[in-house]
């Protein structure tokens, strides 16, 4: 009865004192331990959400949480005037297992879109003129809230009754290489994709798409710059998205999964593209922090030494694929499509998804729902077998009842 009061008090103040940005379900989530979540009055929950691909390595990962408390009683925060030894190291194992050779590290996904913006801009200012400044990307991405982050997103309804928004960007349909060929011109610096488009439904594009894309990229002189926020630190099943894919990029975004839960960003970038940032060209004060980037040292250093996670990525992406496909031909008037790469798993449905949401959580089930109909999995890259197991139960009796 108690906990009842608090729960209620929580959601009251919280409607009361916080300005209204989100549409928030009635529960207060004060606990978590790898794929499970409870509410202040001890009810269990299956976390299929995850902090929407951020906690890839479930909630408190002990190893995360050990490192946080080390760093914590050591140094807090320095400013970027000195050297900080966790950035160092999570810059050298992010350089060591990618394409980059170097990194800058900011706070957020959006805060890592802007940084690729300005990155690109100046490269092309330093090597073609200030006349070459536009930036291609496409319809239905998402990249941010930010001013410049929201003027490159492909998606009117997040920029309604923003404007103006920031100049130098045009958009193309996803997946057409063709439209993107026609939309290049002397002016364009660089195209900015998510390899896999997370927010707009889990679009996953054809096998040769991105190959074409950086094959046009060369021939033109600009730039490739890929929106790994959602799908990097192991989320498709491979440390980044980019590499299902045989190419390399010249910058990539990561955010979300980086600090294992705690807020940090980054971009990573080639030698020759990163050179154009010079001292004073870009900063961030709690950018590349020792308490966050210990946590990404943490996380990445976990995913890349701990090889079970990975593979288990990919072995239960298999089996969540399987669980769901049982349930679209159980239910073939309501579920019309099942896609995805890892554990970024996306089911389109022909219903509004809200109340579906609704009824799995009621039932102990978080899942996601993006762009009105399509449920959207990105469970912590550690799940098991009889979680998903239970998810699919869960999602069966539903839909029995919709
Ligand atoms: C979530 C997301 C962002 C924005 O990240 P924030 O940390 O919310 O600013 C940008 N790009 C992609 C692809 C994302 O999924």
């Amino acid at each position: 009865m108690l906990y009842f009061y608090v729960e209620k008090r929580i959601i009251g103040d919280s409607r009361r004192y916080l300005i209204n940005t989100y549409n928030r379900a009635p529960i207060v989530l004060i606990k978590g331990r790898g794929a499970r979540v409870w509410n202040s009055e001890g009810k269990e929950f299956l976390d299929f959400v995850g902090g929407i691909a951020v906690n890839c390595l479930g909630h408190c990962h002990p190893r995360v949480v050990v490192a946080i408390q080390k760093q914590a009683q050591r140094l807090l925060h320095v400013s970027n005037l000195y050297y900080i030894e966790p950035q160092v190291r999570l810059a050298r194992l992010l350089v060591e297992n990618s394409f980059a050779d170097r990194a800058f590290f900011c706070n957020s996904g959006a805060e890592a879109v802007e940084a690729a913006i300005k990155l690109a801009r100046k490269y092309a200012n330093d090597h073609y003129g200030p006349e070459r400044y536009e930036i291609i990307t496409a319809y239905n991405s998402f990249h941010g809230r930010t001013m410049g982050a929201l003027s490159a997103t492909g998606q009117e309804r997040f920029k309604k009754g923003f404007e103006p928004l920031l100049q130098g960007f045009r958009h193309v349909p996803f997946n057409d290489i063709d439209a993107l060929r026609e939309a290049i011109t002397a002016k364009t610096c660089a195209v900015m994709l998510e390899p896999i488009q997370g927010e707009a439904g889990v679009r996953v594009p054809s096998d040769d798409y991105l190959r074409d894309v950086r094959q046009l990229c060369d021939e033109k002189g600009i730039l490739l710059i890929l929106d790994e926020v959602q799908t990097g630190m192991g989320r498709t099943g491979r440390l980044f998205a980019y590499e299902h894919f045989g190419i390399e990029p010249d910058i990539i975004c990561l955010a979300k999964g980086l600090g294992g839960g705690v807020a940090i960003g980054a971009i990573l970038a080639r030698e020759k593209v990163a050179e154009s940032f010079q001292h004073g060209s870009h900063a961030s004060t709690f950018g590349g922090n020792p308490l966050a980037c210990a946590a990404a040292v943490a996380t990445i250093e976990t995913l890349i030494e701990d090889g079970f996670i990975l593979d288990n990525c990919n072995r239960m992406s298999e089996y969540l694929m399987e669980g769901l496909r049982r349930i679209k031909r159980e239910f073939p008037s309501i579920v019309a499509d099942i896609r995805g790469k890892g554990l970024l798993i996306g089911m389109e449905i022909t219903k509004n998804g809200g109340p579906i949401v609704e009824r799995c959580a009621e039932r102990g089930v978080l899942i996601n729902c993006t762009g009105g109909n399509v449920l959207r999995f990105t469970p912590p890259l550690t799940i098991t077998e009889r979680e998903i197991d239970r998810l699919i139960e869960v999602l069966e009796n539903v839909f029995e009842r919709v």
